[in-house]
């Protein structure tokens, strides 16, 4: 159903370059939004990141439009009231609400030093609790408060759990949810050193900016009643949160650098197509009714439903993210794919013949460097010959390239040629073909003979079956 209402979200920490792992977050909101017609906003959390974040935030952008995940609203979409949207210019908001809950008594100053809280943590493990902060500031006297600040000590602002409550809230993708406020400590909303803390940014720019729902990984989980509680205690209205599954890698883990994950620049660098990547994370943790067929992003969008999203850890494999680039490639149009092809195909392939040759070989290539190959093939002299395509023309008598060069010279069609290596050697089928397709590319696979022939430069051709015939007669390979 439409609901243009609908508001998400991606509210990464510009602190790395997007990859697998959290781009896939960005994605889910993205298509849940269009799936709706809704907003796809973009906010960059980056509170606790200097310079470098800014630098990140700047790739992170370029990366999204490269992968067609625009934002509808974000840095240089400003929708009026909701800006800015770098969390580093929203100190003033933060102040205010913090304020705020002071006026209503809800948070207070802690003055525990980090070595006190370790010590805490260390006999709360040693008695089998779970570490948690136990109040130990919550209730001092106000002279005793006023002592501390007047000792210069900097204390940080937390947030008063309130007692013997129960947080419920149905996750889209988990089901209900239950958290009780006895098992969650006061928690951190303002640093000593003045910063604002995640739990607190995050959950009230959500509120602020009208974002309704929330697909975000599993391991925010265990955040989310912390800032119901909090968004409750502002008087700000909670979305609806859905924690999608962690991708693991090939070995079952988190996936990381060292199992698989790459980062979009990476694999831009590696010719993939945005929409190979989009297709493959499209259904990791989440299925589509007709799961095989690759869809152009808009497809994506309409077939995403949050009752799809599963809860069994989601599996990066490599080989399933070629699979959806091949049909990426298969998909492109053909000025699309001739500029992926780069270059070096254009330099190599005359411009009347480039458009056929980028249609016949889109089904050969996965990467550009594939289709690079391919050009050289077909229109540079002598080329490699493989194992197996010199195998095959060791298993032919000479008189099969005396045709063969006789058949070019006369510029034979496939059939011609065909016909004219079977009155000379007597093979067929794919005993004639094999030796054919290994004399004429060095290979035994690539596209239909005809169309290799079709495309084949004609000196390039004569070279290389010259070049078959002397591995023919050759004592080594
Ligand atoms: N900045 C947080 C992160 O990158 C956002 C978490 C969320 O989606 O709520 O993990």
């Amino acid at each position: 159903m439409p609901n243009p209402t609908i508001k998400t979200r991606f509210a990464p920490s510009p602190t790395g370059y997007l990859h697998l792992g959290n781009v896939r977050t960005a994605l889910f909101n993205a298509l849940l939004a269009r799936r709706h017609g809704g907003t796809f906003l973009l906010r960059s959390e980056d509170t606790d990141t200097t310079r470098s974040g800014y630098e990140y935030f700047e790739a992170l952008l370029e990366d999204l439009e490269w992968l067609g995940l625009d934002w509808d609203e974000g840095p240089g979409r400003e929708q009026a009231g909701h800006g800015p949207y770098h969390q580093s210019e929203r100190g003033d908001i933060y102040a205010h609400y913090y304020a705020l809950l002071e006026e209503k008594g809800l948070v207070y100053p802690c003055f525990a030093t980090e070595q006190e809280l370790k010590m805490i943590r260390k006999a709360q493990l040693a008695a089998g609790q779970p570490p948690r902060y136990p109040g130990t500031y919550r209730d001092i006297s106000d002279e005793e408060r006023e002592r501390l600040l007047a000792e210069g000590r900097k204390p940080t602002l937390r947030f008063r759990v309130p007692e013997g409550r129960e947080i419920v809230f149905d996750d889209l993708v988990q089901g209900e949810k239950r958290f009780r406020t006895d098992e969650i400590g006061d928690f951190i909303i303002r640093r000593a050193d003045g910063t604002p803390s995640f739990f607190f940014t995050n959950a009230l720019d959500d509120a602020l900016m009208g974002v309704t729902h929330v697909l975000r990984g599993e391991d925010h989980l265990t955040n989310t009643p912390r800032q119901l509680l909090l968004l409750e205690a502002m008087g700000l209205e909670a979305p609806t949160y859905g924690h999608t599954a962690l991708i693991v890698g090939d070995d079952g883990a988190p996936l990381s650098k060292r199992n698989g994950s790459a980062s979009i620049r990476e694999l831009r660098e590696q010719g993939f197509m945005p929409n190979a990547v989009n297709n493959h994370l499209a259904r990791l943790g989440h299925h589509y009714e007709d799961e095989g067929s690759y869809k152009p992003l808009a497809a994506l969008a309409e077939g995403f439903a949050v009752d799809r999203l599963g809860r069994a850890p989601a599996r990066h494999d490599a080989e399933h993210l070629r699979h959806w680039q091949k049909e990426a490639v298969l998909a492109s149009d053909t000025a699309r794919l001739e500029e992926w092809m780069g270059e070096r195909v254009a330099h190599l392939v005359p411009a009347d013949r480039r458009e056929r040759f980028v249609e016949v070989i889109r089904e050969n290539s996965v990467f550009p460097a594939d289709a690079e190959a391919w050009a050289e093939i077909l229109f540079v002299g002598e080329t490699p010959f493989s194992e197996a395509a010199v195998e095959e023309i060791r298993g032919v008598s000479p008189e099969f390239f005396h045709a063969l060069l006789e058949g070019l010279e006369e510029d034979a069609g496939f059939r011609e040629l065909g016909a004219a290596l079977k009155d000379a050697t007597g093979l067929k089928g794919r005993k004639l073909f094999m030796p054919l397709r290994a004399a004429l590319t060095g290979r035994t696979d690539g596209p239909q003979l005809g169309d290799v022939l079709d495309l084949v430069d004609a000196e390039c051709a004569r070279a290389r079956v010259q070049q078959a015939r002397r591995l023919n007669t050759a004592e080594d390979a």
